[in-house]
């Protein structure tokens, strides 16, 4: 299977997509991940790509397809993968499909979360993720047992740089101009699938499992 998750920052892509992942047993690709960890690690692609991150803009298409090709020709991909966060641009979009296409490869379809601007920004200040395992949480919504640990691991929570204000402002500017055109370029191929999001994340995965059951069918058990 090959599904894009698509939303704007802050409706739950990471978190729907891993228990997507984790039901039908695909790696699950995020970019911001990507650029995180490289970040982490101090490599000169992850200062550049951070030049961009910590403000809230777009990394360049060519760094971002650049990656997203390496990482998708990787062995465990080869019964499929999700992508969150990728593409986010039309020119993206387009690199994606031929991509896939030299591959010999189909996209399924893009499961479009869906939640309005004031949910979004509620979510993302409140967020707040695992230094050690990335678990994410939300200080009132979803706050761990012990204020600052996660419960998963032990790790410390941090918020993430671009879940300022002004980077928060940032991203939804970004999403809007740049990536939300995306949705009738999938409309027209017939490959979007719209998901409610505005709810607790339990309703969420509920809502997005039945989407894909109609549009993929059930996992394998
Ligand atoms: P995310 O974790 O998906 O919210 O991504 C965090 C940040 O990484 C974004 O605000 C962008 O700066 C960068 N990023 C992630 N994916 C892409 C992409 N497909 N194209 C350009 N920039 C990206």
């Amino acid at each position: 299977m090959i599904y894009l998750l698509f939303g704007p920052p802050g409706v739950g892509k990471g978190t729907q997509g891993a228990r997507i992942a984790h039901k039908y047993a695909v790696p699950i690709i995020s970019t911001g991940e990507i650029f995180r960890n490289l970040a982490a690690a101090g490599t000169p692609l992850g200062r550049a790509a951070k030049e961009f991150t910590s403000k809230g803009e777009l990394v360049p298409d060519e760094i971002v397809v650049a990656l997203v090709q390496q990482r998708i020709a990787m062995a465990d991909c080869a019964d499929g993968f999700l992508l969150d966060g990728f593409p986010r641009t039309i020119n993206q979009a387009e690199i994606l499909e031929c991509t896939l296409d030299d591959m010999g490869l189909e996209l399924n379809g893009v499961l479009s979360f869906e939640a309005c601007d004031g949910e979004l920004i509620r979510r993302l200040t409140g967020r707040r993720t695992c230094s050690r395992c990335g678990a994410t949480y939300h200080i009132r919504a979803m706050p761990p047992t012990r204020e600052g640990i996660c419960d998963r691991c032990g790790g410390e929570l941090v918020q993430r740089a671009d879940d300022t204000e002004e980077a928060i402002r940032t991203r939804l500017r970004e999403y809007e101009a740049k990536t939300a055109p995306l949705l009738s370029f999938y409309r027209k191929r017939g490959l979007l699938r719209s998901v409610d999001a505005a709810a607790a994340p339990d309703t969420v995965a509920a809502r997005a499992a039945a989407v894909l059951a109609v549009s993929h069918g059930a996992p394998r058990s």
